[in-house]
């Protein structure tokens, strides 16, 4: 396209852009398909304390495409934000962690199980979330106390006085709040007091970083501390190897997540490794 060619023109762009447009089409056209066909999972990430038992465990979707294979969420979650789809997919991940819940309390082995569920900015500003949380509530029988909503700061950062509002509703409820990636957002620390948190997530950037670089491991320390003056859990996600771990519990950190305890795991799986954890001595947990 010429230099000047006047306000009017088309736009073009080029091969690989166009290619990388029609792909992102085709690729939504599938994901709506997939919510209602089942090509949806939720696979279940482990979270320890620093005894190694399992205390929680994070809901992760899955998508398991019949041409593609599985395609990341790092690739569909954005996406899915993108068209709106992110409403009906949300829902449906709060659904089968609700049922999921619901069917632990069940069973003494993983009814002390906390849930954790990621939550994108979109769905937590959408109108009626709290109506669909208190229905879905009350519908499934989960215990409430057992499930926590894990937002990142781009969630929190707008309209504060309504998002502290909506946070104190659903926490009525029982419901907890995990702050995910935390330290690689904006969040002002007076702001950060103010949000009825429960839990912060120390992201996993500064833990892979933690053992050679002393920046990374002074802002584990630090939000440690954060943690700790504001009274909140600190976990640390994307633990890899037993010397972050040492590094991250030296300096004070109670919770753990990452490869080094379990990937993320089909539900039979998890469900498997929590059940071999509670019996009696402590097999390890890959
Ligand atoms: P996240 O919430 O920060 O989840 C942690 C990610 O780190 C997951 O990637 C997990 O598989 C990965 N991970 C866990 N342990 C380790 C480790 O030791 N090393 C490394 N390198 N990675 C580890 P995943 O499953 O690909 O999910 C990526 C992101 O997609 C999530 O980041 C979350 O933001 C989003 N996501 C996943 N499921 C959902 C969902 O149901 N709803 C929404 N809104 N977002 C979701
Ligand atoms: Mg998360
Ligand atoms: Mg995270
Ligand atoms: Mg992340």
């Amino acid at each position: 396209q010429a230099k000047g060619a006047g306000r009017n023109r088309l736009c073009f762009f080029d091969p690989a852009t166009q290619a990388a447009m029609a792909e992102t089409t085709a690729l939504e056209a599938d994901l709506r398909q997939a919510i209602d066909c089942q090509q949806l999972e939720l696979f279940y990430q482990a979270q320890v304390d620093t005894s190694g038992r399992i205390v929680g465990a994070e809901a992760l979707l899955r998508w398991n495409h019949p041409q593609r294979g599985w395609v990341s969420p790092a690739r569909f979650i954005p996406l899915a934000e993108q068209t709106g789809l992110i409403a009906q997919l949300g829902e449906w991940v709060l659904q089968q962690a609700c049922a999921q819940l619901g069917l632990w309390a069940r069973e003494p082995q993983l009814a002390d199980i906390t849930l954790a569920v990621n939550l994108s900015a979109h769905q937590f500003r959408q109108k009626g979330f709290l109506g669909f949380m208190q229905q879905l509530l009350a519908r499934s029988g989960a215990p409430t106390e057992r499930l926590k909503l894990e937002l990142t700061e781009s969630a929190l950062v707008d309209n504060v006085e309504q998002v502290i509002a909506l946070m104190l509703a659903l926490r009525s409820l029982g419901l907890r709040f995990s702050l995910d990636d935390f330290g690689t957002g904006y969040s002002s620390l007076a702001y950060l007091k103010r949000l009825p948190l429960d839990q912060l997530k120390i992201d996993q950037s500064f833990v892979h970083d933690l053992v050679k670089e002393p920046n990374a491991l002074a802002i584990a320390h630090a939000v440690i501390q954060l943690g700790d003056s504001l009274g909140l859990d600190v976990i640390a996600e994307g633990v890899e190897t037993e010397a972050q771990r040492d590094a991250l519990v030296q300096q004070g950190c109670h919770a753990f997540q990452g490869y080094l305890y379990a990937r993320p795991l089909p539900l039979a799986d998890f469900e498997a490794l929590v059940r071999r954890g509670t019996e009696g001595s402590q097999p390890p947990l890959s």
